[in-house]
C-alpha cells in the first residue's frame, strides 16, 4: 500500500485574486478580425484588473461595443468558468439570450454544449456548459433554489441600463449575495454592464453597494449620425409615414442599410408586405435561405398552392369537443392587398439636399431585403438580420425596440424612427391595464439614432419635428415604478426577506404598491394576516412585513402570477388539476384570439375579417358548452378552444381556420407541461401527467373551477348594477366592482356579454371606448364569504338575507354566520 501522505497545504487564493490560469480559444482568423475590430477589445486589460480586483465592477459602453459578446470570453480566458463554477449572463430579454449564446459559441469555437442558453420554457444547457446566458427571470427562479448561487463564478447582469424589474430585483439580490460569497470564501463577482445611460442609480445608491464599485467606460468608435426631424408630425398614420421615408430614402441616397423602427409585431409585418411589395425581387432568388416569405413571388404562388389543395380537418372526436365543419371559403386567404401609389406619395420629405448629390441617386429599381425584428419572432428567423443581404440587394430591418439596445445590426446606414414605443400601463389602484402606444423618451430616442452610425457616417430620420422630441421624458422611468409588484413580493417573501421596503431596489417602487401588493397577498392568504389589535403604528408596521405562509410557499413554487397561483393551488380537489392548468395557462399567454377588430386596409379586407369574426363567435359560443359550463364563461371558451385544437393536434390550419394564435396555442402547450411539472414537484401525490388531450370537465367540475377561478381573482369581482340603483341610462348593462368608482362592462366578444350574470369575476379590465371586463366567468355570491372572508363584512347571526352590495364602501356584503369564516380552502360541496 501506498503510504497516506498528506495533501500539500496550498495557500488559500485571496478572495479577489486572479485566477492563475489561461484557457487558450481556438478562433477563427475571421472571427479574430471580427473581435479586433470591437473597441472593447482596447479595454480588457483594464476590465480584467478591475475585476480581479473588485467583486462588483460596472461595464458602461455604448451598443455594439462588445459588452455582451466580448466580456463573457474574457472571462473565460482568464480560467473564471471551471469545473467549480460557471459564467452566467442574464438578459431582459428571450432573443437576446438565444442569440447572444449562439454568436458567442460561434466567435469561440465551442459547441452549444459549453456555451447555452437557458430561457423560460427552453434550453440547451448541459453538465459541459462553461457559458451560460439565461433570461433574468430563470436566474431568479435559481436563486430561490440556491440563494448563494453556488453553481456561478461570475454573474453578469447585462443591459441593465433597461431597468427591467428582474434586472432591478437581481442587482438589490446580488448586492447581497456577493458579501455572503466572500464570507464564505467562495468568492463571486458580479458583473453590472449596462449602454451608457443614468449610471448613477446603481453607483449612487448607498443601499445598494455601501461603497460606490468601479465604473469602466468603453468608448465606441460611434461615426457621426446627423439626425433629421420631420417638419410636421403625423399623429396617427406613423406608419405611412414610415413607409413613404424608407421608399423615398430607398430611391434616393446611396447604399446602406436601414433600419425602422415600428411599435409592433401586426405593424412591422404590414410594413415588411408593403415594402415587399413596392420593391419585390426581380432577378436575385435569395439563395440557400429557404425562407418562402422572401420574394413576392413566392408568396403569391405559395398561396395559390394552398388555395388549390381542399382542406381537410384532423377527425375529431366529438363526445369531446365538438367542432364545427369548415366551410372552405375560410381557408381562402388572399394576399393583403395594398393599393396605395407609391410613387404618387409626394410627401413632403426632409431628405436635405446636403445627402442627394445629383447623379448620387441610386437606382429605383434595386430590389430591398426586407425583414423583421421583434422578440417573438422565431430565433432561425431572428438571425437572419445578422446575414449580409443577398448581393445588389439593400438591406431593410423593420423591428420593434428590440433593435434599440439589446440587438447590434451590422451595415446599418439609415435610420427611420417613428419616436413611439407601445407600452402596457398599469392604474396602481385598480390593476386596469393598457397596452398604450407613447412617445418614448429622448434617450431611446438617441439610442435609436446611434444605431445608424456603427460602420459609417449614418443618418436617423425622426418622423417628428424637433418640438416633439423637446417635449419627451429624458429617461423611461424603471418599470418597477410602473407596474403592480405582488409577483414580485411573494418571490421575496419566499426568500425570506420579509421587510420589502427596506429591500436595496435600485429605484424603489413605489410605497403604495407595496402596500397594495402585500393586501393583495394577505387576501388571497398567501401571506401570514397580521395583528388585527394593536396600537396603529406597530399594524402599519406589522402590515408590511408578514412573513409568508405555507400556502404563500406553494403558490411562490408556481411560475405564475400569485392570483393563478392560488387557483393551482386548490385545484387538486375533484381532479380539477388538469383543467386550472389550462385555464392558467392560457390566462398567462393572453390572447388567444387573432385580433379582428384592427382597422382593415381594403374593403376587401373589412369583409374577411367580418366573416373570419363571424366565425369565431360561433366557435366561441360552441366551446362555451351548454347549461353549467356556460356560467363559466369565457373560462369556458379558453378551456374548450385549447382541446379542441389539442384534439386537433395543434396544427397552424386549426388554428387559422378557427380564429387561434397558432403562436399562442404552442405556449400554452409548453406551459401546461411546465406547470404540470411544477404541480408535481410541489405535491408529489398529484400524480399528474402531460396529456394535452383532456375529457371535458363534468358539471360539477365545471362548478368547481368556477369556485377556483373566485378564490383566485377574489379582488376582481363584479355585480351587476340593478334597475333601482340605476342613476344614468349609460350605466346600463354596467356593473360596479370594489375597486372602481366609474362602471364596468362586460366586453362585446366575452360569451357571457347577452347573458348578464348578475355576479362575476374577471381577468381583466382593459380601457378602450368604455372600461371592460375581459376574461368573465359567473359566480354565485354564497361562495364568496366562504372563499375570500377579507372581502366581505359579516352582519349579524340570526338572518341571511342574500349578499348585498355597499355602493358607499364598495365592498360586498354577505350576511352570513361567521362559521362560515374559517371554513379554510375546502371548496364547498355543490350538488350534482
Ligand atoms: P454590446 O453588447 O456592447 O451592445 P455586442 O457584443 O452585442 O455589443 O455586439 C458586438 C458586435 O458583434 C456588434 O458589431 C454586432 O453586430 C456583432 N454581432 C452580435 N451578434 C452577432 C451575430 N449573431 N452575428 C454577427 N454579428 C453579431
Ligand atoms: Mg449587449
Amino acid at each position: 500500500t501506498v503510504p497516506q501522505v498528506p495533501p500539500p497545504q496550498r495557500a488559500r487564493p485571496k478572495p479577489s485574486s486572479k485566477p492563475a490560469v489561461f484557457i487558450p480559444v481556438d478562433r477563427s482568423p475571421e472571427m479574430q478580425e471580427a473581435r479586433l475590430k470591437l473597441p472593447i477589445l482596447a479595454e480588457e486589460q483594464v476590465i480584467m484588473e478591475a475585476i480581479n480586483e473588485n467583486p462588483i465592477v460596472i461595464i458602461c459602453g455604448e451598443t455594439g461595443s462588445g459588452k455582451t459578446t466580448q466580456v463573457p470570453q474574457f472571462l473565460y480566458e482568464a480560467g473564471y468558468a471551471s469545473s467549480n463554477g460557471i459564467i452566467g449572463i442574464t438578459e431582459p430579454r428571450r432573443v437576446a439570450a438565444v442569440s447572444m449564446s449562439q454568436r458567442v459559441a460561434k466567435e469561440m469555437n465551442l459547441s452549444h454544449r459549453e456555451v447555452s442558453y437557458q430561457i423560460r420554457y427552453e434550453g440547451n444547457v448541459t453538465d459541459e456548459t462553461k457559458i451560460k446566458f439565461m433570461t433574468d427571470g430563470v436566474l431568479l427562479k435559481e436563486i430561490q433554489k440556491d440563494f448563494l448561487l453556488s453553481r456561478y463564478k461570475v454573474i453578469i447582469i447585462d443591459e441593465a441600463h433597461e431597468r427591467s424589474v428582474y434586472t432591478d430585483i437581481l442587482i438589490g439580490l446580488l448586492s447581497r449575495i456577493v458579501p455572503l460569497r466572500e464570507k464564505k470564501r467562495q468568492p463571486m463577482k458580479l458583473i453590472v454592464m449596462s449602454a451608457t445611460l443614468r449610471v448613477e442609480d446603481f453607483t449612487e445608491n448607498k443601499r445598494l453597494f455601501s461603497a460606490p464599485p468601479p465604473v469602466i467606460q468603453v468608448d465606441a468608435r460611434q461615426f457621426p449620425v446627423t439626425v433629421h426631424f420631420n417638419k410636421r408630425t403625423p399623429f396617427d398614420d406613423y406608419s405611412g409615414e414610415c413607409f413613404r421615408k424608407v421608399c423615398k430614402i430607398h430611391r434616393m441616397l446611396p447604399p446602406g442599410g436601414i433600419l425602422a423602427f415600428l411599435t409592433g409585431q401586426a405593424e412591422v409585418h404590414s410594413l415588411c408586405r408593403r415594402l415587399r411589395k413596392a420593391f419585390p425581387f426581380r432577378k436575385n432568388k435569395v439563395e440557400g435561405d429557404g425562407d418562402k416569405e422572401d420574394t413576392v413571388e413566392e408568396i403569391s404562388r405559395f398561396k395559390k398552392s394552398r388555395r388549390k389543395k381542399t382542406m381537410t380537418l384532423p377527425k375529431i372526436d366529438l363526445d369531446s369537443y365538438s367542432v364545427m365543419p369548415v366551410d372552405e371559403g375560410d381557408e381562402d386567404r388572399e394576399a393583403e392587398t395594398d393599393d396605395e401609389d407609391i410613387a404618387g406619395s409626394d410627401h413632403d420629405l426632409d431628405l436635405g439636399d446636403d445627402e442627394m448629390e445629383e447623379g448620387e441617386k441610386s437606382d429605383s429599381s434595386l430590389p430591398l431585403y426586407v425583414l423583421p425584428l421583434y422578440s417573438l419572432l422565431a430565433p432561425e428567423k431572428q438571425a437572419k438580420v445578422f446575414r449580409p443581404p443577398p448581393p445588389g440587394t439593400r438591406l431593410c430591418i423593420v423591428a420593434t425596440n428590440v433593435a434599440e439596445t439589446s440587438l447590434t445590426i451590422p451595415g446599418i446606414k439609415y435610420v427611420v424612427d417613428c419616436g413611439k414605443v407601445k407600452k402596457r400601463f398599469y392604474d396602481k389602484a385598480t390593476g386596469v391595464s393598457s397596452f398604450r402606444v407613447t412617445w418614448t423618451s429622448q434617450a431611446s430616442a438617441n439610442q435609436r439614432a446611434g444605431r445608424a452610425g456603427r460602420t459609417e457616417p449614418g443618418h436617423c430620420y425622426r418622423l417628428y419635428s424637433s418640438a416633439v422630441f423637446g417635449d419627451f421624458e429624458k429617461f423611461s422611468p424603471p418599470e418597477i415604478t410602473r407596474r403592480p409588484v405582488e409577483d414580485l413580493i411573494l418571490q421575496m417573501k419566499s426568500l425570506n426577506i420579509e421587510k420589502t421596503v427596506n429591500f436595496p431596489f435600485p429605484t424603489p417602487p413605489p410605497t403604495d404598491a407595496l402596500v397594495a401588493a402585500e393586501e393583495l397577498l394577505i387576501a388571497l392568504g398567501a401571506l401570514q394576516e397580521p395583528p388585527k389589535t394593536g396600537r396603529l403604528k406597530e399594524l402599519q408596521k406589522a402590515k408590511l412585513s408578514c412573513p409568508i405562509s405555507p400556502l404563500g410557499t406553494v403558490m411562490a413554487s408556481f411560475p405564475v402570477a400569485p392570483r393563478y397561483a392560488k387557483m393551482l393551488a386548490l385545484s387538486k380537489q375533484y381532479d380539477c388539476l388538469p383543467y386550472t392548468i389550462t385555464i392558467v395557462s392560457a390566462m398567462t399567454v393572453r390572447e388567444l384570439f387573432e385580433e379582428f377588430d384592427r382597422p382593415a386596409v381594403s374593403e376587401e379586407e373589412t369583409e374577411k375579417l367580418k366573416g373570419k369574426r363571424a366565425r369565431v363567435v360561433q366557435m366561441q359560443r360552441i366551446w362555451a358548452g351548454q347549461g353549467a359550463s356556460q356560467k363559466l364563461g369565457d373560462l369556458m371558451v379558453m378551456l374548450g378552444a385549447v382541446g379542441a385544437c389539442e384534439y386537433a393536434g395543434c396544427t397552424p390550419q386549426f388554428c387559422e381556420t378557427n380564429g387561434l394564435r397558432y403562436k399562442a396555442m404552442v405556449e400554452i402547450r409548453r406551459l401546461r407541461g411546465q406547470l404540470t411539472t411544477a404541480v408535481n414537484s410541489v405535491c408529489p401525490d398529484a400524480g399528474l401527467y402531460v396529456d394535452p388531450k383532456m375529457k371535458p370537465p363534468t358539471a360539477a367540475q365545471v362548478t368547481y373551477l368556477r369556485q377556483i377561478v373566485l378564490a383566485g381573482l377574489g379582488d376582481h369581482i363584479a355585480r351587476r348594477i340593478q334597475a333601482e340603483e340605476l342613476l344614468d341610462e349609460k350605466w346600463k348593462n354596467a356593473y360596479k366592482t370594489p375597486l372602481l368608482d366609474d362602471p364596468v362592462f362586460i366586453h362585446p366578444n366575452s360569451v357571457l356579454f347577452k347573458q348578464l350574470p348578475e355576479f362575476v369575476v374577471y381577468q381583466e379590465i382593459v380601457e378602450t371606448t368604455k372600461m371592460y371586463m375581459k376574461g368573465v366567468s359567473a359566480i354565485e355570491p354564497e361562495w364568496i364569504p366562504v372563499l375570500l372572508p377579507p372581502y366581505c363584512h359579516f352582519g349579524k347571526p340570526m338572518e341571511y338575507p342574500p349578499p348585498s352590495y355597499c355602493p358607499e364602501t364598495g365592498k360586498i356584503k354577505c350576511h352570513r354566520p361567521s362559521v362560515f369564516y374559517r371554513v379554510g380552502w375546502q371548496l364547498p360541496a355543490v350538488e350534482v
